[in-house]
């Protein structure tokens, strides 16, 4: 259910009474939560309970309450290319409207045409705070842009061995026995 009860202290519950849905009336809010768990993808995301720094202006409007702002964070990961934890820092962009609650609404509607609303004068943060973090997430976590990622015979990290090589290079002291060799092995074909 979207509109189970909200509890006004919650940490990712605004509340909005202070407006007096005076339309161009404004607030705002600073304030620090804790990460809800499942934040983020399974890769990449914001461990349970980290620190979340929102800074948020509230803004009535005629037909709700408009929330801009930031939420910053630690995104918490693994490199696509050499599995390295990663741990970066995160700005997602938050801008919702939120609908006041006429009473008179069907939540099916308004969860198919993608509307925020207001319960009371209560906003809860977390689906957008969730939206705004998978946006911000890059594509493709990296613990550097140039990762060399791993050794494709033997999973070695190239970075921490980045002359790393198998047979494929021979060492030019052998370069001409190993010709030598060859030459014979081709003379001992039979034709
Ligand atoms: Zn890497
Ligand atoms: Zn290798």
């Amino acid at each position: 259910m979207r509109y189970s009860h909200l509890d006004p202290r919650a940490p990712l519950v605004l509340d909005t009474r202070e407006l007096g849905r005076r339309p161009g009336s404004q607030r705002h809010v600073s304030r620090s939560a804790p990460a809800p768990a499942d934040l983020g993808i399974e890769v990449l995301g914001v461990p349970e309970g980290t620190p979340v720094e929102f800074d948020l202006r509230l803004e009535a409007v005629m037909e709700g309450v408009l929330v801009t702002g930031t939420a910053d964070t630690v995104l918490v990961g693994e490199c696509v290319r050499c599995l390295e934890r990663i741990e970066d820092v995160v700005v997602a962009r938050l801008q919702e409207l939120y609908v006041y609650d006429d009473g008179a609404h069907d939540p099916a509607a308004d969860e198919e045409s993608d509307v925020s609303r207001l319960e009371g004068d209560l906003i809860d943060l977390e689906p957008a705070l969730r939206d705004a973090v998978v946006l911000a997430l890059p594509f493709q976590p990296l613990c550097e842009e140039d990762c060399p990622g791993l050794c494709i015979e033997c999973g070695a990290n190239l970075k921490d061995d980045p002359d790393h090589s198998h047979e494929a290079a021979i060492d030019p002291r052998w370069a001409g026995l190993a010709a030598l060799k060859n030459d014979e092995r081709s003379s001992n074909t039979p034709d």
